[in-house]
């Protein structure tokens, strides 16, 4: 009994699951975890989510993979078979280490060799630690020799990134999320933070109880809305409308900050002549906010003493993803609400390790630091770091998560090594994507379950799961974190820092990383803004935000105070203009999917659909349909539906949810059984390569399989 046991053992760790990265402490008894606590982090001071706090008993769930198992000669690769654990002695056998590394790394060497560089890819983690990262995109970097390595960031974040390094200079955080608290003002458009980022919500709702006014602008209803001074629910698809109506306002009530303008921006006049066609009253009809409340909304933001922009992937998740976020770039710039305690623009970041993944240049146009590839005099810096000879690294950027998709059905990409990511259950249009997958010559997963990728593996590399490895994570406020080994890997499952280098050595990398330390040391003198972050600190402080240059510099939670990291210091707009969704209603496919997350559930679920208390909680999948559209369908709650697209349907039951607005179906994407992501639309953000998760079209039919 759990919680009657007295713990053996107490490790300071942080949370596996979102980039608010709570620390906390696993209490540990005879090497498995008893329970969690949370510890006074500067992200969460003691709190911790339903996630945080119960989601961990997925490391001792016993279809944990334990062996390295290497796929059958007779078990041909279907792609749309749907994936049995019960099976997989049908279409896998035990091998050794040595056999499945041998034949992982030995034939990614002989496809490399036979059919070149760019014949192979590889997708790392935004779970994994900064130095898998780092490793693993070494690896693919100088073994694979391309740069055709991503990872979810690419679903994710992608087109905020692109528009923010364009817009500011920096990819990251300009704030930290606690400076909700000092802010008068709080925008927080295209994100649930309730669900999300659970224990990031708790300070904004803090904030509004001290008095900071909070407007909350999302087509879906989130909880948080019933904490906001306004909610404007905008029509889904329509930020763009929105926020050009919210500059105009702000030009022509002269709301704008002109000092700022003047002294540390560029682009402003093509802004200012952008947004002449976006009057509120021409906005209106478009987005469905009213042209007062348009006003409203832009004079409380722009004239406030520090307002600050949070948003999510509602902003993000279009092909219009990057333009979106170049409008909340000039809101914040044009009215100075940035570089000061309280203001600022805030990308709440994914998964626990999506900015330490994006830093470590776990992305294809990029080295570590945002470094660009095409770049000689970087390129030159890393031939020189990693002791190559001149000339060795790849100039051109790699492939992105989808492009890699397409690449396989092309032919010219015929062999994969996957870490930890499970694209045939997150990559758009999934049934494009796994028989993609399929159709690999060679397909390496390192995992720690059977995830609905590895069922189409050759061979399966059984890894650690989070509380089994040390590891550094930088959580969304660029915070960099000391994650802690709590207990061992099951059986033969062994380390992922392990794993990718006997791979490297397969592909004729001379690598000898001892503790993980050594990587992480490599790191900061390639990275110069985590220059001044040692192991020792680390190990002393737990937790130290970069940029950090030098070994006494406290580290920055607040930047651009000064300037911009832009050529001349100054920032840059960008103006936008009205994209449609690539995929609109229509007679055939009258409704609009939005698709997500649950509080309970984590991305495709492997790990928190086998921890109990949150797979009982949240079991089966659900759709979140408006009630009246529950009740046009002739059906009730709890009654099977299914959900059809151009690309795939899928079956599951029906929630009657007003947060969903009418014509609009909310779908998790963590069920297996009911794979949202076979609906989803492919199409890409030209800037970003972000797919368009956020909107397709859809129909309903009550009935299906259950
Ligand atoms: Fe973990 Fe995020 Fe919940 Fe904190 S808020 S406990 S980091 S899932």
């Amino acid at each position: 009994d759990a919680a009657l046991a007295v713990p053996d053992k107490q490790v300071p760790s942080v949370c596996p699951y979102c980039g608010v990265g709570c620390q906390l402490t696993y209490n540990v008894k005879d090497g498995k975890i008893l329970f969690v606590e949370g510890r006074d982090g500067p992200s969460n001071h003691k709190r911790l989510c339903v996630k945080g706090r119960y989601g961990f008993d997925y490391a001792n769930h016993p279809q944990r993979l334990t062996v390295p198992l290497i796929r059958r000669k007779d078990a041909p690769k279907v792609a749309d078979a749907e994936m049995d654990p019960d099976r997989l002695m049908d279409i896998f056998r035990e091998a050794s280490w040595e056999e499945a590394l041998e034949f992982a790394g030995g034939t990614l060497a002989k496809l490399r060799d036979t059919h070149g560089p760019k014949s192979l890819a590889g997708f790392g983690s935004a779970k994994g630690s900064n130095e898998e990262a780092y490793l693993f995109q070494k690896l693919v970097r100088t073994g694979f020799r391309s740069n055709n390595v991503d990872h979810c960031t690419r679903l994710c974040h992608a087109s905020s990134v692109v528009a923010l390094l364009e817009g500011i200079g920096s990819g990251a955080v300009s704030n930290p999320v606690m400076d909700v608290t000092r802010a008068e003002v709080v925008i927080v458009i295209g994100a649930n933070p309730t669900v999300n980022h659970p224990v990031a919500a708790t300070w904004i709702k803090n904030a509004v109880k001290n008095g900071t006014k909070l407007i909350v602008m999302d087509p879906r209803k989130s909880d948080l809305y019933r904490h906001a001074h306004r909610y404007l629910q905008f029509k889904p698809d329509t930020d763009v409308a929105m926020l050009n109506a919210m500059m105009y306002v702000i030009v022509h009530e002269g709301l704008v900050d002109e000092a700022f303008i003047a002294s540390r921006t560029i682009g402003y006049e093509d802004l200012k002549k952008n947004v002449e066609g976006y009057s509120p009253e021409a906005m209106a009809p478009i987005c469905g906010i009213d042209a007062e409340t348009l006003r409203y909304t832009a004079r409380l933001y722009a004239s406030s003493k520090g307002s600050m922009i949070l948003w999510g992937m509602g902003v993000s998740q279009h092909i219009h993803g990057t333009d979106n976020a170049r409008c909340l770039i000039a809101l914040a710039l044009m009215t100075g609400q940035i570089g000061r305690p309280g203001t600022g623009l805030h990308p709440l970041r994914g998964q626990n390790n999506v900015q330490g993944a994006s830093d470590a240049g776990l992305i294809p146009m990029m080295y570590p630091d945002y470094q660009r590839v095409v770049d000689p005099a970087a390129r030159a810096r890393f031939e020189r770091a990693w002791q190559l000879p001149a000339g060795t690294l790849d100039d051109q950027p790699g492939l992105t998560v989808v492009e890699v998709m397409h690449a396989i059905k092309a032919g010219t990409v015929k062999g994969m090594y996957v870490m930890g990511e499970n694209p045939a259950m997150s990559d758009p249009d999934a049934n494009h994507a796994r028989e993609s997958l399929a159709a690999l010559e060679h397909l390496v997963v390192q995992d720690i379950f059977l995830t609905e990728t590895a069922y189409l593996a050759d061979v399966i590399l059984p890894a650690g799961a989070f509380p089994e490895k040390t590891g550094t994570f930088t959580n969304t406020d660029r915070l960099v974190q000391m994650g802690r080994q709590a207990i061992d890997p099951p059986g033969d499952a062994k380390q992922d820092l392990w794993i990718i280098q006997e791979i490297g050595k397969r592909l004729g990398l001379p690598w000898n990383y001892g503790h993980v330390s050594e990587v992480f040391d490599e790191m900061r003198h390639t990275m110069p803004s985590i220059a001044g972050i040692t192991w020792e600190r680390l190990e002393r402080e737990h937790a130290v935000t970069y940029p950090c240059r030098e070994e006494d510099d406290p580290g920055e939670p607040v930047v651009f105070v000064e300037d911009f990291p832009r050529e001349g210091g100054r920032g840059r707009f960008v103006p936008a203009d009205i994209i449609p969704a690539d995929e609109r209603p229509d007679t055939e496919f009258p409704m609009v999917l939005i698709t997500g997350r649950q509080l309970e559930h984590w991305h495709t679920g492997s790990m928190t659909r086998r921890a109990t208390m949150l797979d009982a909680i949240e079991p089966d999948p659900v759709a979140l349909i408006h009630p009246l559209d529950v009740e046009q369908l002739g059906i009730r709650p709890g009654d099977v539906v299914t959900i059809e697209s151009r690309r795939g349907s899928v079956s599951l039951y029906a929630r009657a949810d007003d947060s969903s607005p009418r014509g609009a179906v909310f779908v998790p994407f963590c069920y297996y059984e009911a794979a949202a992501n076979k609906l989803t639309n492919a199409a890409l953000d030209p800037f970003a390569k972000i797919p368009e998760f956020k909107y397709c079209a859809v129909r309903l039919t009550p009935g299906g399989d259950e």
